[in-house]
């Protein structure tokens, strides 16, 4: 009997609902022409959670999440709910949801393949061929330790890692590196940051222990952020902390020219969250203006998760092979390309990843 994977859709605000229904639309046909089912049921969550239920993260929707195998999350926020404040704002309802899955590691690829390189803010010659993964920690370091205290003169945060939260983000790193380039650039300030000096030989005692056969290096935030943008080719998979990888992935974000490329997954206990990287886009919602290709590479990254490769390659040579035809949606078009709308090059994108199956 072929499996079937259930997927919770979250499509949220704004550009969200736009992008997920591409996806959708390309998830369909590659099931019509794979060996596994795909099912879907769909939960509200940010704003239109905030709308249906005052709540952006309602429990009916963290149930729905839990009982699916992934979660597709389109994007949430907007002008409307800009003045709610604390856990009513629908980007709490992400962090919650994270937390709720257990999401410690944040994965964000970056690729540039030669048809996107003119696009990119840098050299062309710098860009082309970029093919990095950051492995961010989500759930710990100084966005979350305790104790934090603010008394109108002096404020403070707490950066706290255990070698256990250590060890399972760079164990996902060491994993990731494995089927790819097998190299694991770890990053921390380990020269004045004692969370960094625990840090780097808690990864260098499992790296010896259980994964010697990866390439291995260390470098500072600094320097890596530095590296990022003059010459970002070395990097294979990055290990980080949740805040300088919050960091260091956004630098990566400029690389490829346009918010809209660039995909994420969120992987802990077994049920991963797959959103693209950028936000529900108010400026352009209900216009046909988005760029579906983050939240389509976000599929072939679920696509990964669920062990089905041979479908996640086709998403990614496919949508290559889209990217060689003159169609750009309006974050990447110029005059040598034809203005193509937010279903129309999810329709090209769709024919181009059949091809491949
Ligand atoms: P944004 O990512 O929504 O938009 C930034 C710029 O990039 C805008 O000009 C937008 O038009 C463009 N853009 C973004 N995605 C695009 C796409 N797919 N195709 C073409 N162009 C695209 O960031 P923002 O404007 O700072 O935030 C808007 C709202 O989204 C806010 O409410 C913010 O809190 C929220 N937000 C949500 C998430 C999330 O849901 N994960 C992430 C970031 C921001």
């Amino acid at each position: 009997m072929s499996k079937t994977y259930k997927i919770c859709l979250l499509p949220g605000d704004g550009i969200g609902p736009e992008v997920i229904a591409e996806s959708v639309k390309v998830l369909d046909a590659i099931a019509e022409k794979s060996t596994f089912n795909l099912e879907y049921t769909t939960a509200n969550a940010g704003g239109a959670a905030i709308d249906a239920h005052n709540d952006p993260m309602p429990q009916s929707t963290i149930d729905a999440c839990k009982a699916s195998n992934a979660v597709l999350l389109g994007a949430v926020g907007g002008p409307k709910w800009d003045e709610l404040t604390g856990a009513m704002r629908p980007e709490s309802g992400l962090l919650k949801i994270r937390k709720e899955l257990d999401a410690f590691a944040n994965l964000r690829p970056v690729a540039v393949p030669l048809s996107l390189a003119e696009s990119s803010p840098l050299r062309q010659s710098a860009v082309v061929g970029v093919d990095l993964l950051t492995v961010r920690e989500l759930t710990g370091g100084i966005y979350f330790g305790q104790p934090v205290g603010n008394d109108g003169n002096e404020a403070f945060n707490t950066m706290r890692y255990s070698v256990d939260e250590i060890e399972r983000v760079a164990r996902v790193a060491f994993e990731w590196a494995r089927k790819r380039r097998n190299k694991v650039m770890s990053v921390d300030k380990a020269n004045v940051l004692e969370v960094s000096r625990l840090w780097r030989d808690t990864v260098k005692t499992l790296h010896e222990a259980e994964y010697s056969d990866v390439e291995l290096d260390h470098m500072y935030i600094d320097n890596a952020t530095m590296q990022m943008v003059i010459n970002p080719r070395q990097f294979d998979v990055i290990l980080t902390g949740n805040i300088f990888g919050d960091i260091l992935s956004d630098t990566s974000a400029t690389l490829g020219g346009s918010l809209g490329l660039l995909p994420s997954a969120s992987i802990g206990s077994g049920i991963g969250l797959f959103e693209p990287v950028h936000g529900s886009a108010p400026d352009i919602a209900g216009q046909g203006k988005a760029n579906p290709i983050a939240m389509i590479l976000s599929c072939a990254m679920m696509l990964d998760d669920f062990d089905e490769p041979a479908a996640a390659t086709a998403i990614r040579k496919g949508l290559e092979a889209a990217l060689e035809q003159p169609l750009r949606t309006a974050d990447l078009c110029n005059e040598d390309y034809t203005l193509a709308t937010t279903s129309e090059m999810g329709d090209l994108i769709r024919d181009e990843i059949v091809k491949q199956l």
